[in-house]
């Protein structure tokens, strides 16, 4: 049996110095045929691709498998992904309320690292606006609005807010522990210099107890805990609630939330139907906010194609959302206001939020673009939108015939 299984001494080492090295040459080369096999033919950018079969997202839409195997291996300079950027959308096929983007920035350079994605998506959300070739326009002088009095029978609370964006620190889908530190140090150093009736002080949500941050929620000043999975799928809860926090004025009429969705939400809110009062302190607000930042030597993320950057391509712009919590009893009831809100361009949530459902009568009604349009235009067309859907609500009380309103017009291609 060992005379015929091994050869004899000489041979051995001839066979050796032979065959051995010529056996693992194959065995690399075969492995490596094998590896690129398995990695061209089933780990391409094609056989990666998500299944977005069931989903009802603006990424769903735009992301072709062309486009992802294109972009997949492409990276930031914060080495943030493509794969990072669409998981939310991924994880996330619809929402039961609004019709959400699916996919978040890690940081500036996402919008043009992935533009092939982005573009097609802001164009879509942003009712035509073209990202290649549009100029977006900035206009906060708040003396323009007209009409800005609500009927305070129908509207209980008027809100603008905006994000902002630190230019150099990562965004909050990507950011590092230290960088949403430093996010919250730069701003809050320069909140102190807000004077007057603008004059405030700072609440870290980590100094807070569970009552107190429960009471700020439930009155409608906080962002909700991190509980929505469009949050938490965007990799936006991590470290909750370490920087996290809400600075606001005395009257809790101005506040600034710090490190949720965006670095900063600036928002102006009261009471009643006084929209232009509320948008005047926005603008004012937020003017001295800027100034406030820049002394210090930080700026805000923003291009001109793009307006202000911001984590969710829907806040790109102006980043502004003008609302009212308004009671429409018979107008909801109607078969033609999804048609009616969507001509105006005006989206629809609960009084509690976006991931909230509407109780009873009451809606928050808001502009469903921020892009393309400025400050001043967006906040016109809720004013002139939501008096609208008022006269709307008036004349089915008196048992009168409503209009379904000519759909604003699509920015020119
Ligand atoms: P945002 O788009 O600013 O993040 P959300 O839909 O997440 O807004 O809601 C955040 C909070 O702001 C919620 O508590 C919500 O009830 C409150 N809110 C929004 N609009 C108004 C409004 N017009 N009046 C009072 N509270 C509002
Ligand atoms: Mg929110």
């Amino acid at each position: 049996y060992v005379n015929i299984c091994m050869p004899e001494p000489c041979c051995n080492s001839k066979l050796n110095m032979i065959l051995l090295p010529g056996l693992s040459f194959l065995s690399c080369f075969f492995f490596i045929v094998c590896f690129s096999f398995f990695y061209f033919k089933f780990f391409n950018g094609f056989s990666d691709y998500p299944d977005l079969r069931k989903h009802n997202n603006c990424m769903a839409s735009a992301l072709s498998p062309a486009v992802y195997a294109r972009l997949r291996d492409k990276v930031t300079p914060n080495n943030w992904t493509l794969d990072q950027c669409i998981q939310t959308g991924v994880d996330n096929p619809g929402h039961p309320f609004i019709k959400t983007v699916g996919c978040v920035a890690g940081d500036e350079e996402s919008y043009e690292v992935f533009a092939e994605l982005f573009d097609p998506i802001i164009k879509d959300r942003h009712n035509g606006y073209d990202p290649k070739i549009m100029i977006h326009p900035t206009d906060l002088d708040a003396s323009k609005i007209t009409q800005g009095m609500f009927d305070e029978n129908y509207v209980l609370s008027s809100r603008v807010r905006t994000g902002r964006s630190i230019r150099g620190l990562s965004l909050p889908p990507a950011c590092s522990r230290a960088e949403r530190r430093e996010v919250e140090r730069v701003v809050v150093m320069a909140l102190a210099g807000l004077k007057d009736d603008l004059s405030g002080r700072y609440y870290s949500l980590g100094d807070m107890t569970e009552k107190e941050q429960q009471q700020l929620i439930d009155d409608h000043f906080l962002f909700d805990k991190p509980v929505s999975p469009l949050l938490t799928c965007a990799f936006m809860a991590r470290d909750w609630p370490d920087a996290r926090g809400i600075w606001h004025n005395n009257e809790k009429t101005f506040l600034i939330w710090i490190n949720e969705e965006d670095h900063t939400r600036v928002i102006s809110m009261e009471k009643g139907g006084n929209m232009k009062r509320v948008f005047e302190r926005f603008c004012r607000g937020l003017k001295q906010v800027e100034h406030l930042i820049q002394e210090r030597g930080w700026e805000f993320m923003w291009n001109e194609h793009l307006g202000y950057i911001l984590t969710c391509p829907s806040n790109l712009g102006t980043g502004l959302r003008a609302g009212v919590h308004v009671r429409l009893p018979k107008l909801s009831k109607d078969s033609r206001f999804p048609k009616i809100l969507d001509n105006l361009r005006l989206q629809k949530r609960g009084t509690g939020g976006v991931d909230t459902a509407a109780t009873g009568d009451t809606f928050d009604i808001s502009n469903l673009d921020r892009l393309g349009k400025s400050e001043v235009e967006l906040v016109q067309l809720v004013i002139d939108g939501v008096n609208y859907l008022i006269d709307c609500e008036k004349k089915l009380e008196k048992g009168q015939d409503i209009k379904v309103p000519a759909p604003i017009s699509q920015f020119r291609k």
